[in-house]
């Protein structure tokens, strides 16, 4: 099997304090007009790691609220707001927050440089013009997003990637210290979604020696820090390794399904999985067992009977959406996956959530 162009973000501070170091890694400012645009999870207003940033004069901070995922709309909103009241674009885009912080970011970015709508940019490799430098900085593991080539969006039919190697930052900042004030819940449903990265991508057909390396690794580490105990710092690694693993390799049922449950009934992509992952023991055995006891461990209980409400044709549009993610369930069962994931199997898996 001929494997894709690999490309990895190419510059990164790790380690405890690091992001007191930011500087190091942002592109010089030419000139009285250059600036730097943060896009900051407005929880950081409260956490105080807003404080913690080094913002001149010149450059701009916008807040964004994440009760939502992402959306196409708000990256469009947020691209015209930057470009109306600001004479030049921004010589870097920083994005502090989570996985949804740093997608809108990434986004942002990407849409800073590019025309139209990024809606049209949902999809594999539609990007035409490099996005304006970025800079990651995770304050909560286990997306990947950190390292990965996609900036997830919810738009107007589709819960959907921006998936462009015009997605991935330029440097990102590892500082196990900013996720210290994350509830407990949400660090374990976003730790949950790098462990089922790891176990979808090892599960593949679409993997390989490097995304093996980087997910079992990357497993072991969740393994220790939810079974065991591990410190933060394992997290973060875990979380950055995951995402070069499905660089490298792909998803699978898990994330097809949650898909759905995200675009309908609003879930958050962590917690999705987890409902998700909860049903599929006859794909992923041991390790839906595994986490099971993690949750158990951790005092996590995971809502039940999520689809009971659901008119026919919500669902319907859940099952379409499952479908829809047709390299994941191709790399999970194979490129027969209608075969085998049938209309009726998905509605059956929805229906014991
Ligand atoms: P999130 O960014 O949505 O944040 C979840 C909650 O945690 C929010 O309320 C946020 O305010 C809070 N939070 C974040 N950091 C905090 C901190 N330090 N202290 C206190 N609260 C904090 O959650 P997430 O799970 O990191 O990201 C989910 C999103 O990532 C989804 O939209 C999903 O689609 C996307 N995603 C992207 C990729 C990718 O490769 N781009 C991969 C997986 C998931
Ligand atoms: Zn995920």
């Amino acid at each position: 099997m001929q494997h894709r162009i690999i490309k990895q973000v190419p510059r990164m501070l790790f380690g405890a304090g690091a992001l007191g170091r930011l500087n190091e890694l942002l592109p010089a400012k030419n000139g009285a007009k250059d600036w730097y645009l943060y896009v900051v999870d407005e929880v950081h207003r409260t956490t105080g790691l807003l404080d913690r940033l080094d913002l001149k004069p010149e450059d701009k901070l916008y807040t964004i609220s994440t009760a939502k995922e992402p959306t196409t709309v708000q990256v469009d909103e947020l691209r015209d707001l930057v470009l109306k009241e600001n004479e030049n674009r921004p010589a870097a885009v920083i994005s502090l927050g989570g996985g949804s912080t740093m997608d809108v970011g990434k986004a942002t970015a990407v849409m800073l440089n590019n025309e139209g709508s990024s809606a049209q940019y949902q999809g594999w490799d539609l990007v035409p013009n490099p996005a304006v430098f970025k800079v990651g900085i995770p304050t909560l593991a286990g997306t990947g997003a950190e390292a990965s080539r996609t900036a997830v969006l919810t738009g107007p039919e589709k819960k959907f990637g921006i998936n462009s190697d015009h997605s991935m930052f330029d440097a990102i900042v590892l500082d196990p210290e900013l996720s210290g004030t994350v509830p407990a819940e949400q660090r374990f449903y976003t730790a949950m979604d790098c462990y089922i990265h790891c176990v979808e991508s090892l599960r593949g057909t679409m993997i390989n020696e490097i995304a093996a390396a980087y997910a079992s690794k990357a497993l072991e580490m969740c393994q220790t820090v939810f079974l065991s105990k591990g410190e933060e710092d394992k997290l973060m690694v875990a979380s950055y390794m995951g995402g070069l693993s499905i660089v490298n390799s792909e998803v699978g049922i898990c994330h097809a399904l949650s898909y759905g449950l995200s675009l309908i009934l609003g879930y958050r992509h962590g917690i999705a999985n987890c409902i998700a992952f909860n049903v599929l023991e006859e794909y992923y055995d041991e390790h839906v067992v595994e986490m099971r006891e993690m949750m158990k461990r951790e005092g996590v209980t995971l809502p039940t009977n999520v689809c009971a409400g659901l008119k026919p044709e919500e669902l319907e549009a859940m099952v379409d959406m499952t479908l829809r993610m047709e390299r994941p369930l191709t790399n999970a069962l194979g490129e027969n996956y209608k075969d085998i994931l049938t209309k009726e199997k998905i509605r059956e898996l929805y229906a014991n959530m």
